[in-house]
Protein backbone atom coordinates (compact mmCIF):
# COMPACT_ATOMS: atom_id res chain seq x y z
CA UNK A 1 0.00 0.00 0.00
CA UNK A 2 1.76 2.99 -1.18
CA UNK A 3 0.64 6.78 0.20
CA UNK A 4 -0.48 7.50 -3.45
CA UNK A 5 0.48 6.10 -7.19
CA UNK A 6 -0.38 6.71 -10.68
CA UNK A 7 -1.95 3.59 -12.00
CA UNK A 8 -1.26 3.35 -15.80
CA UNK A 9 -3.36 0.85 -17.96
CA UNK A 10 -1.25 0.04 -20.40
CA UNK A 11 -4.02 -1.63 -22.11
CA UNK A 12 -6.23 1.87 -22.01
CA UNK A 13 -2.74 3.13 -24.20
CA UNK A 14 -3.32 0.35 -27.03
CA UNK A 15 -6.77 0.94 -27.51
CA UNK A 16 -6.76 4.51 -27.74
CA UNK A 17 -4.04 4.19 -30.67
CA UNK A 18 -6.40 2.03 -32.35
CA UNK A 19 -8.69 4.46 -32.55
CA UNK A 20 -6.45 6.81 -33.61
CA UNK A 21 -5.12 4.39 -36.39
CA UNK A 22 -8.89 4.10 -37.18
CA UNK A 23 -9.03 7.92 -37.55
CA UNK A 24 -6.21 8.24 -40.04
CA UNK A 25 -5.97 4.80 -41.76
CA UNK A 26 -3.74 5.68 -44.23
CA UNK A 27 -1.07 7.47 -42.62
CA UNK A 28 1.68 5.89 -40.57
CA UNK A 29 1.67 6.98 -36.36
CA UNK A 30 3.68 8.56 -34.02
CA UNK A 31 3.19 8.63 -30.78
CA UNK A 32 4.29 12.10 -29.18
CA UNK A 33 5.81 10.97 -25.49
CA UNK A 34 7.62 13.96 -24.45
CA UNK A 35 7.62 15.74 -21.46
CA UNK A 36 7.88 11.86 -19.35
CA UNK A 37 5.22 10.51 -22.10
CA UNK A 38 2.43 13.34 -20.52
CA UNK A 39 3.33 12.22 -17.21
CA UNK A 40 3.06 9.00 -17.66
CA UNK A 41 6.57 7.50 -18.04
CA UNK A 42 8.82 8.01 -20.90
CA UNK A 43 9.88 4.50 -21.34
CA UNK A 44 6.75 2.57 -20.83
CA UNK A 45 4.61 4.99 -22.84
CA UNK A 46 7.17 4.18 -25.82
CA UNK A 47 7.46 0.27 -25.45
CA UNK A 48 3.62 -0.10 -25.43
CA UNK A 49 3.27 2.23 -28.39
CA UNK A 50 6.20 0.03 -30.00
CA UNK A 51 4.40 -2.72 -28.91
CA UNK A 52 0.98 -1.03 -30.43
CA UNK A 53 2.74 -0.70 -33.82
CA UNK A 54 3.46 2.37 -33.43
CA UNK A 55 6.42 2.95 -36.28
CA UNK A 56 7.41 6.54 -35.17
CA UNK A 57 7.96 7.95 -31.79
CA UNK A 58 8.16 11.92 -31.13
CA UNK A 59 9.57 14.07 -28.41
CA UNK A 60 10.98 17.21 -28.11
CA UNK A 61 14.47 17.42 -26.56
CA UNK A 62 17.46 15.82 -27.74
CA UNK A 63 17.84 14.47 -24.00
CA UNK A 64 14.68 12.59 -24.44
CA UNK A 65 15.69 11.16 -28.16
CA UNK A 66 18.75 9.89 -25.81
CA UNK A 67 17.35 8.29 -22.87
CA UNK A 68 14.80 6.09 -25.48
CA UNK A 69 17.98 5.43 -27.58
CA UNK A 70 19.35 4.40 -24.19
CA UNK A 71 16.67 2.33 -23.10
CA UNK A 72 16.97 0.15 -26.14
CA UNK A 73 14.57 1.76 -28.72
CA UNK A 74 15.83 1.45 -32.42
CA UNK A 75 12.85 2.81 -34.40
CA UNK A 76 12.32 5.54 -36.08
CA UNK A 77 12.10 8.23 -33.70
CA UNK A 78 11.81 12.35 -34.32
CA UNK A 79 12.82 15.56 -31.86
CA UNK A 80 12.00 18.86 -32.70
CA UNK A 81 13.12 21.32 -30.30
CA UNK A 82 16.97 22.18 -29.96
CA UNK A 83 19.16 24.84 -29.17
CA UNK A 84 22.75 25.27 -29.89
CA UNK A 85 24.63 23.89 -27.22
CA UNK A 86 22.55 20.42 -27.58
CA UNK A 87 24.29 17.14 -28.35
CA UNK A 88 24.19 17.82 -32.58
CA UNK A 89 26.68 14.47 -32.80
CA UNK A 90 25.55 12.36 -30.07
CA UNK A 91 21.62 12.57 -31.74
CA UNK A 92 22.77 11.93 -35.31
CA UNK A 93 25.01 8.81 -33.91
CA UNK A 94 21.81 7.67 -32.05
CA UNK A 95 20.68 7.26 -35.51
CA UNK A 96 17.51 10.35 -34.45
CA UNK A 97 15.63 12.50 -36.99
CA UNK A 98 15.53 15.85 -36.50
CA UNK A 99 12.94 18.59 -37.26
CA UNK A 100 14.56 21.72 -38.71
CA UNK A 101 13.31 25.50 -38.56
CA UNK A 102 16.02 27.31 -39.58
CA UNK A 103 19.80 27.90 -41.75
CA UNK A 104 21.41 28.49 -38.38
CA UNK A 105 20.08 25.10 -37.69
CA UNK A 106 20.64 23.70 -40.90
CA UNK A 107 24.52 24.42 -40.64
CA UNK A 108 24.81 22.54 -37.01
CA UNK A 109 23.36 19.41 -38.20
CA UNK A 110 25.57 19.76 -41.31
CA UNK A 111 28.30 20.14 -38.95
CA UNK A 112 27.85 17.41 -36.80
CA UNK A 113 27.27 15.09 -39.39
CA UNK A 114 30.31 15.79 -41.07
CA UNK A 115 31.83 15.58 -37.90
CA UNK A 116 30.18 11.90 -37.03
CA UNK A 117 30.43 11.11 -40.76
CA UNK A 118 26.44 9.90 -40.25
CA UNK A 119 23.90 11.30 -42.98
CA UNK A 120 21.54 13.44 -40.90
CA UNK A 121 17.55 12.62 -41.71
CA UNK A 122 15.81 16.03 -41.17
CA UNK A 123 12.06 17.15 -41.19
CA UNK A 124 12.04 20.76 -42.80
CA UNK A 125 9.33 22.70 -40.78
CA UNK A 126 7.60 25.65 -42.11
CA UNK A 127 5.64 27.73 -40.20
CA UNK A 128 2.25 27.64 -41.36
CA UNK A 129 0.74 30.18 -39.11
CA UNK A 130 1.46 29.01 -35.20
CA UNK A 131 4.07 31.77 -34.88
CA UNK A 132 6.49 29.08 -33.00
CA UNK A 133 8.89 27.09 -34.68
CA UNK A 134 9.17 26.64 -38.08
CA UNK A 135 10.79 28.64 -40.99
CA UNK A 136 8.25 31.64 -42.21
CA UNK A 137 7.17 31.56 -45.70
CA UNK A 138 8.96 34.42 -46.78
CA UNK A 139 12.63 32.57 -46.28
CA UNK A 140 11.18 28.84 -47.52
CA UNK A 141 12.36 29.02 -50.89
CA UNK A 142 15.64 29.88 -49.60
CA UNK A 143 15.56 27.40 -46.16
CA UNK A 144 14.88 24.51 -49.39
CA UNK A 145 17.49 25.39 -51.82
CA UNK A 146 20.24 25.66 -48.76
CA UNK A 147 19.24 22.21 -47.04
CA UNK A 148 18.75 20.62 -51.18
CA UNK A 149 22.38 22.19 -51.43
CA UNK A 150 23.14 19.99 -48.50
CA UNK A 151 21.53 16.80 -49.50
CA UNK A 152 22.92 17.08 -52.78
CA UNK A 153 26.48 17.08 -50.93
CA UNK A 154 25.60 13.31 -49.22
CA UNK A 155 25.97 15.44 -45.96
CA UNK A 156 21.95 15.23 -44.56
CA UNK A 157 18.62 13.79 -46.61
CA UNK A 158 15.59 15.70 -46.24
CA UNK A 159 13.10 12.65 -45.15
CA UNK A 160 9.95 14.90 -44.48
CA UNK A 161 8.61 18.57 -44.57
CA UNK A 162 6.03 19.29 -41.50
CA UNK A 163 4.37 22.02 -39.49
CA UNK A 164 2.23 22.34 -36.56
CA UNK A 165 -1.61 23.60 -35.83
CA UNK A 166 -2.96 26.28 -34.14
CA UNK A 167 -6.12 25.74 -33.56
CA UNK A 168 -6.84 21.92 -34.26
CA UNK A 169 -8.84 22.09 -30.98
CA UNK A 170 -11.61 24.11 -33.00
CA UNK A 171 -11.88 22.18 -35.87
CA UNK A 172 -14.58 24.73 -37.32
CA UNK A 173 -12.10 27.93 -37.12
CA UNK A 174 -10.80 28.82 -40.59
CA UNK A 175 -7.26 28.55 -39.57
CA UNK A 176 -6.72 25.43 -39.57
CA UNK A 177 -7.91 25.65 -43.44
CA UNK A 178 -5.55 28.53 -44.05
CA UNK A 179 -2.76 26.28 -42.45
CA UNK A 180 -3.88 23.49 -44.21
CA UNK A 181 -3.24 25.66 -47.86
CA UNK A 182 -0.01 27.41 -46.76
CA UNK A 183 1.36 23.54 -46.13
CA UNK A 184 -0.20 21.99 -49.38
CA UNK A 185 2.13 25.44 -50.91
CA UNK A 186 5.54 24.99 -49.41
CA UNK A 187 5.38 21.40 -50.95
CA UNK A 188 4.38 22.62 -54.03
CA UNK A 189 7.46 25.37 -53.84
CA UNK A 190 9.73 22.31 -52.67
CA UNK A 191 8.95 20.06 -55.21
CA UNK A 192 9.30 23.04 -58.16
CA UNK A 193 13.04 22.81 -56.22
CA UNK A 194 13.35 19.41 -56.50
CA UNK A 195 12.90 18.18 -53.02
CA UNK A 196 10.13 15.49 -52.88
CA UNK A 197 10.10 13.73 -49.13
CA UNK A 198 8.80 10.94 -48.35
CA UNK A 199 6.47 12.43 -45.17
CA UNK A 200 4.51 15.17 -44.74
CA UNK A 201 3.28 15.65 -41.59
CA UNK A 202 0.96 18.28 -40.09
CA UNK A 203 -1.69 16.27 -37.66
CA UNK A 204 -1.39 16.47 -33.88
CA UNK A 205 -4.69 15.12 -31.80
CA UNK A 206 -7.37 17.02 -32.27
CA UNK A 207 -6.29 17.03 -36.59
CA UNK A 208 -5.91 13.37 -36.31
CA UNK A 209 -9.63 13.20 -34.72
CA UNK A 210 -11.09 15.91 -36.67
CA UNK A 211 -9.45 16.83 -39.63
CA UNK A 212 -8.67 14.50 -42.26
CA UNK A 213 -7.42 16.90 -45.26
CA UNK A 214 -4.50 16.73 -42.30
CA UNK A 215 -3.87 13.36 -42.21
CA UNK A 216 -0.90 13.30 -45.31
CA UNK A 217 1.76 10.19 -45.02
CA UNK A 218 1.66 10.64 -41.04
CA UNK A 219 0.09 11.60 -38.01
CA UNK A 220 1.16 13.29 -34.61
CA UNK A 221 -1.28 12.67 -31.75
CA UNK A 222 -0.13 12.93 -28.55
CA UNK A 223 -2.59 14.10 -26.01
CA UNK A 224 -5.58 11.62 -27.13
CA UNK A 225 -3.18 8.46 -27.02
CA UNK A 226 -3.24 9.13 -23.47
CA UNK A 227 -7.33 9.35 -23.81
CA UNK A 228 -7.72 13.10 -22.84
CA UNK A 229 -9.68 14.85 -24.96
CA UNK A 230 -7.95 17.52 -26.80
CA UNK A 231 -10.44 20.16 -26.39
CA UNK A 232 -14.11 20.58 -25.41
CA UNK A 233 -14.94 21.22 -28.93
CA UNK A 234 -13.96 17.97 -30.13
CA UNK A 235 -15.75 15.89 -26.89
CA UNK A 236 -15.37 14.14 -23.70
CA UNK A 237 -13.24 10.71 -24.30
CA UNK A 238 -16.20 8.47 -24.57
CA UNK A 239 -17.89 10.66 -27.22
CA UNK A 240 -14.18 10.42 -29.23
CA UNK A 241 -14.24 6.59 -27.72
CA UNK A 242 -11.01 7.24 -25.38
CA UNK A 243 -9.99 5.41 -22.58
CA UNK A 244 -8.02 7.69 -19.69
CA UNK A 245 -4.77 5.87 -19.31
CA UNK A 246 -3.84 7.31 -15.85
CA UNK A 247 -5.57 7.36 -12.49
CA UNK A 248 -4.38 9.23 -9.93
CA UNK A 249 -4.59 7.84 -6.44
CA UNK A 250 -4.12 8.53 -2.72
CA UNK A 251 -4.61 7.13 0.73
CA UNK A 252 -6.23 8.55 4.00
CA UNK A 253 -3.80 9.54 5.86
CA UNK A 254 -5.34 10.63 8.76
CA UNK A 255 -8.82 10.24 9.87
CA UNK A 256 -10.91 12.27 12.61
CA UNK A 257 -13.88 13.77 13.74
CA UNK A 258 -14.23 17.56 14.26
CA UNK A 259 -16.80 20.11 15.69
CA UNK A 260 -19.02 22.40 13.66
CA UNK A 261 -17.39 25.54 12.94
CA UNK A 262 -13.76 23.81 12.53
CA UNK A 263 -11.32 26.00 10.22
CA UNK A 264 -9.58 23.30 7.76
CA UNK A 265 -5.87 23.46 6.42
CA UNK A 266 -3.78 27.00 6.01
CA UNK A 267 -5.39 30.09 5.69
CA UNK A 268 -9.01 28.48 6.91
CA UNK A 269 -10.39 28.79 3.60
CA UNK A 270 -13.16 26.08 4.69
CA UNK A 271 -14.80 25.52 7.54
CA UNK A 272 -17.28 23.05 8.74
CA UNK A 273 -21.16 23.40 8.42
CA UNK A 274 -21.50 20.50 10.95
CA UNK A 275 -19.84 17.90 13.04
CA UNK A 276 -17.74 15.80 10.28
CA UNK A 277 -15.57 13.18 9.16
CA UNK A 278 -12.51 14.84 7.99
CA UNK A 279 -9.56 12.94 5.99
CA UNK A 280 -5.99 14.06 5.11
CA UNK A 281 -4.87 13.12 1.84
CA UNK A 282 -1.15 12.79 1.69
CA UNK A 283 -0.89 14.59 -2.50
CA UNK A 284 0.00 18.05 -2.25
CA UNK A 285 0.92 20.98 -4.72
CA UNK A 286 4.85 19.76 -4.67
CA UNK A 287 3.06 16.40 -6.78
CA UNK A 288 1.83 18.18 -8.80
CA UNK A 289 -1.93 19.08 -7.41
CA UNK A 290 -2.61 22.41 -8.54
CA UNK A 291 -2.51 25.06 -5.01
CA UNK A 292 -5.72 26.76 -6.61
CA UNK A 293 -7.45 23.32 -6.64
CA UNK A 294 -8.45 24.77 -3.15
CA UNK A 295 -12.57 24.72 -2.29
CA UNK A 296 -12.77 23.56 -6.05
CA UNK A 297 -10.42 20.13 -6.96
CA UNK A 298 -12.91 17.32 -7.62
CA UNK A 299 -12.30 13.92 -5.66
CA UNK A 300 -13.94 10.36 -5.45
CA UNK A 301 -13.66 9.18 -1.49
CA UNK A 302 -15.56 7.36 0.44
CA UNK A 303 -18.33 6.40 -1.79
CA UNK A 304 -18.69 9.42 -4.25
CA UNK A 305 -17.94 12.57 -5.78
CA UNK A 306 -16.65 15.31 -3.54
CA UNK A 307 -14.89 18.83 -3.05
CA UNK A 308 -11.24 19.46 -1.55
CA UNK A 309 -12.00 21.18 1.50
CA UNK A 310 -9.54 24.33 1.88
CA UNK A 311 -6.20 24.80 0.76
CA UNK A 312 -3.94 22.30 -1.28
CA UNK A 313 -0.61 22.46 0.89
CA UNK A 314 2.56 20.87 -0.16
CA UNK A 315 2.38 17.71 0.60
CA UNK A 316 -1.68 17.65 1.85
CA UNK A 317 -4.82 17.91 1.54
CA UNK A 318 -8.36 17.83 3.38
CA UNK A 319 -11.71 16.31 2.91
CA UNK A 320 -14.83 16.81 4.30
CA UNK A 321 -16.52 13.49 4.50
CA UNK A 322 -19.71 14.89 6.63
CA UNK A 323 -21.82 11.89 8.34
CA UNK A 324 -19.72 9.41 6.25
CA UNK A 325 -17.21 6.63 7.74
CA UNK A 326 -13.46 6.37 6.65
CA UNK A 327 -10.87 4.40 7.45
CA UNK A 328 -7.42 5.27 7.39
CA UNK A 329 -5.55 4.18 4.06
CA UNK A 330 -8.74 3.99 2.40
CA UNK A 331 -8.42 5.35 -1.44
CA UNK A 332 -9.43 8.17 -2.75
CA UNK A 333 -9.56 8.86 -6.89
CA UNK A 334 -8.09 12.07 -7.77
CA UNK A 335 -8.83 11.45 -11.59
CA UNK A 336 -9.38 8.74 -13.57
CA UNK A 337 -11.80 7.35 -15.91
CA UNK A 338 -14.70 9.33 -15.41
CA UNK A 339 -16.88 6.78 -14.69
CA UNK A 340 -19.41 6.15 -11.58
CA UNK A 341 -18.44 9.44 -9.92
CA UNK A 342 -14.57 9.25 -10.71
CA UNK A 343 -13.38 12.83 -12.18
CA UNK A 344 -11.79 13.40 -15.18
CA UNK A 345 -8.44 15.22 -15.61
CA UNK A 346 -10.10 17.53 -18.03
CA UNK A 347 -12.67 17.99 -14.91
CA UNK A 348 -9.49 19.19 -13.05
CA UNK A 349 -8.59 21.45 -15.82
CA UNK A 350 -11.92 23.24 -15.78
CA UNK A 351 -12.06 24.22 -12.21
CA UNK A 352 -8.27 24.91 -11.96
CA UNK A 353 -8.56 27.16 -15.47
CA UNK A 354 -6.22 25.14 -17.26
CA UNK A 355 -5.68 22.52 -19.99
CA UNK A 356 -5.76 18.33 -19.41
CA UNK A 357 -2.55 18.19 -20.37
CA UNK A 358 -1.52 20.21 -18.23
CA UNK A 359 -2.71 18.28 -15.26
CA UNK A 360 -1.19 14.54 -16.03
CA UNK A 361 2.37 16.53 -17.71
CA UNK A 362 2.64 18.11 -13.73
CA UNK A 363 2.37 15.33 -11.99
CA UNK A 364 5.23 15.22 -9.41
CA UNK A 365 7.88 12.68 -9.66
CA UNK A 366 7.23 11.50 -5.66
CA UNK A 367 4.13 9.90 -7.48
CA UNK A 368 5.29 6.15 -8.13
CA UNK A 369 3.75 5.18 -12.01
CA UNK A 370 2.24 1.65 -11.49
CA UNK A 371 1.72 0.02 -14.87
CA UNK A 372 -1.12 -2.53 -15.81
CA UNK A 373 -1.82 -4.53 -18.81
CA UNK A 374 -0.11 -4.77 -21.86
CA UNK A 375 2.93 -7.13 -21.57
CA UNK A 376 3.35 -5.95 -18.01
C1 LIG B 1 3.16 18.12 -28.59
C2 LIG B 1 3.18 18.07 -30.06
C3 LIG B 1 2.35 17.19 -30.76
C4 LIG B 1 1.23 16.39 -30.09
O1 LIG B 1 0.19 17.28 -29.81
P1 LIG B 1 -1.16 16.78 -29.08
O2 LIG B 1 -2.03 17.98 -29.08
O3 LIG B 1 -0.74 16.36 -27.71
O4 LIG B 1 -1.68 15.66 -29.89
C5 LIG B 1 2.51 17.07 -32.12
N1 LIG B 1 3.43 17.83 -32.77
C6 LIG B 1 4.23 18.72 -32.14
C7 LIG B 1 5.19 19.53 -32.91
C8 LIG B 1 4.12 18.88 -30.76
O5 LIG B 1 4.89 19.78 -30.14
Amino acid sequence: MTRAEARIDLDAFAHNLEVLRRAAPNSQQMVVVKADGYGHGLIPMARAARAAGAQWLGVALFSEALELRAAGDTGRLLAWLATPGDPWEQVLNADVDLGVSSASALDRVAAAARTTGQCARIHLKIDTGLGRAGCPPGQWEAFVQHAKALQDAGVLEIVGIWSHFTVADDPRDPLNTIQVERFGQAVEAARALGVDPEHLHLANSAATLALPEAHFTLVRPGIATYGISPGEALGTPASLGLRPVLTLVGRMALVKRLPAGSGLSYGHKYRLAEEATTAVIPLGYSDGIPRNATNVGPVFAAGRRRTIAGRVCMDQFVLDLGADNASEGDEVILFGNGEGGVPLAEDWAEVTGTIGYEIVTRLGSRVPRVYYGGDT
